[in-house]
């Protein structure tokens, strides 16, 4: 490192002396910043560190001591070396001095050519103080990121992949049959064909991608701003490149496969250690299925049948925000209020679970009757405040999401429901059974609009099928059980019923599924008489869900107070 790479963060609360050490600090190439005092000095350290501190050991407030003992509880970027200079010079200030945690000492006044020299044995400590720190973060055959690294700029990147919603993705890949040619060609043939590979992956990647060796024969890139499906393709472009890649070894050329496995990183992935699991997993399907190989972690487990059902998924859902799927939330938990109450919530309400708010009505967890069964049988556990209970990592998707992410996201994870909120505050629950509804019926629908098969057996696996009644006599069906349930529930209102609130929130919710059918079904309502053989006007229908579902947000509100007050 030259003087002009390093930082000097000078601090004197005498002003001359501060000018005159930075006119020599400058004259020498360091880059000087200066602070009257520790306190100030503490403050410019968080904001910049310094490779060097200067500072005078008497000052008033905090002294060149204090600064040094807090200086080394900090967690520092890299090591700051410290240098303190004062009036005093015997054994012992030196030793109290050492034991602050100074590297050394200069006698004031300050001779220049004693300051300059005491700089240049800094110098050459940060010099290996900082080769040792690169020493330490890389692999030493391949000289890429090491494990350790990797999981470092992995907490970065997944940091930045939550705050903005950025994808990320993972790719392992382990070279095949790599035994073989330690034991064919020995094992600097073996270290060699581990570099030739580690270049490849440096060659074919941004700067912003990190490459690390994983271990033996392993590596591991991440890829920042990635989603799996083209971290499959970037992962199958170097593939194809290593398998034509000629290696000299030994006067010969060898050349060699490796498997890879891809992950993305989902609003429920856990940690950085799951992601790479995820992906470690694909590429155990890799090797299991023939070596040479691409797998993405999405494919596994997923049938044909799946696929083409999400294909579907993609026509029916295209353009469908999640508001118009989700079924409304009648009643939210406070986070303050105690268990106790929540168990009563839930057994009135029939409901398995709630979405728990703050005091500004917004969410921040997840309350289930789990959660409340874990604590009964400790002493008192209905006096619990419901946030000590809940959980709080929770999904949750803003109204206007397309609902063809939200289907995605369900058929991937073992979560059954997300929530969906506006502007933070929870509005609807959408649940792996409602998009399974709402899909069953457009499926169902789009036989008799297309008056032919679906084109895959899609269709035909996932609905079951009406086979005597159009879309009309659908709709007439949904609509007069739509108006007994109206009816039952009057009667209901009108009878002496103490707590009303059950079968209200019941029948409102049959009502609310079967509202959530006629909206489903509205699409091809005209199809006999408008049907043009194009697909159904979509703007139109979406128009018209909207106002509906608007309506029926309405009555369930009105519900909400009655719940609330009444709960
Ligand atoms: P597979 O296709 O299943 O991955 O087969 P493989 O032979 O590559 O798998 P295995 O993991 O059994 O063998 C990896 C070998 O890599 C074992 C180990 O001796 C060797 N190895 C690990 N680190 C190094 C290294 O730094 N240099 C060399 N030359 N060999 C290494
Ligand atoms: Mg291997
Ligand atoms: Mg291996």
């Amino acid at each position: 490192m030259s003087a002009g790479q390093l930082n000097v963060l000078l601090v004197d609360d005498e002003s001359g002396t501060l000018r005159l050490l930075s006119q020599w600090l400058e004259g020498a190439g360091f880059s000087v910043t200066t602070a009257s005092d520790g306190c100030q000095a503490a403050v410019a350290i968080e904001a910049a560190c310094p490779h060097i501190l200067l500072a005078d050991w008497m000052m008033p407030g905090m002294d060149g001591m204090d600064l040094c003992r807090w200086l080394r509880r900090q967690e520092t970027p890299h090591y700051v070396y410290t240098i303190l200079f004062s009036g005093r010079s015997g054994d012992d200030d030196m030793v109290r001095g050492l034991e602050a945690g100074a590297d050394d000492f200069l006698k004031k006044p300050v001779v220049h050519g004693e300051l300059l020299a005491r700089l240049q044995a800094a110098t050459r400590v940060l010099d290996w103080e900082q080769r040792l720190r690169e020493l330490a973060a890389a692999d030493v055959l391949t000289g890429l990121a090491n494990q350790r690294t990797l999981y470092e700029c992995m907490e970065r990147e997944w940091g930045r992949a939550k705050r903005h919603h950025y994808p990320l993705s993972c790719v392992m890949l382990d070279i095949d049959f790599f035994k073989r040619v330690n034991d064919t060609l020995g094992h600097a043939a073996g270290d060699t064909v581990i570099r030739r590979v580690a270049t490849m992956l440096r060659e074919n990647c941004r700067t912003s991608d990190v490459v690390s060796r994983y271990g033996g024969e392993e590596f591991c890139v991440l890829l920042p701003e990635t989603d799996e499906r083209n971290a499959v393709l970037w992962a199958d472009r170097v593939r194809r490149a290593l398998a034509a890649t000629k290696i000299p070894v030994g006067g010969k050329e060898i050349s060699v496969t490796a498997s890879f496995g891809v992950a993305q990183r989902l609003d429920d992935t856990q940690s950085p250690e799951t992601l790479v699991d995820l992906a470690d997993q694909a590429l155990l399907v890799a090797k299991r299925s023939g070596r040479d190989r691409v797998v993405g972690f999405q494919s596994i487990g997923q049938s044909s049948q799946l696929q083409s059902a999400a294909e579907g998924a993609a026509a029916l859902f295209n353009h469908l925000p999640a508001r118009t799927v989700m079924t409304t939330i009648v009643a939210s938990l406070q986070q303050d209020e105690p268990v106790g109450r929540a168990a009563n919530h839930f057994l009135r309400f029939r409901f398995s679970s709630a979405p728990v708010v703050d005091e500004r009505g917004k969410l921040v967890g997840m309350l289930s009757e789990k959660d409340v069964m874990a604590i009964m049988l400790m002493p008192n556990w209905w006096s619990h405040k419901i946030k000590d209970v809940m959980k709080t990592n929770v999904v949750y998707y803003e109204e206007d999401t397309p609902a063809l992410s939200i289907f995605e996201f369900l058929c991937r994870v073992s979560m059954r429901s997300v929530v969906i909120v506006n502007d933070g505050r929870p509005t609807g629950i959408l649940s792996r059974g409602s998009l399974l509804r709402w899909f069953t019926n457009s499926q169902r629908n789009e036989t008799f609009a297309g008056g032919e098969e679906p084109s895959s057996a899609r269709g035909a696996e996932l609905a079951p099928r009406l086979s005597a009644i159009g879309p009309r006599e659908s709709l007439l069906l949904t609509a007069r059980a739509l108006s007994t349930e109206a009816a039952a529930l009057e009667l209901r209102l009108r009878s002496d019923d103490d707590d009303l609130v059950p079968c209200l929130v019941g029948g409102a919710s049959r009502m609310q599924e079967l509202v959530n059918d006629l909206l489903a079904n509205s699409r091809y309502a005209n199809v006999h008489d408008e049907w043009s053989g194009d697909e159904p006007n979509a703007s139109f229908a979406g128009a018209h869900d909207m106002q509906t579902q608007r309506g029926l947000v309405g009555l369930v509100g009105n519900l909400h107070q009655v719940g609330s007050l009444d709960a």
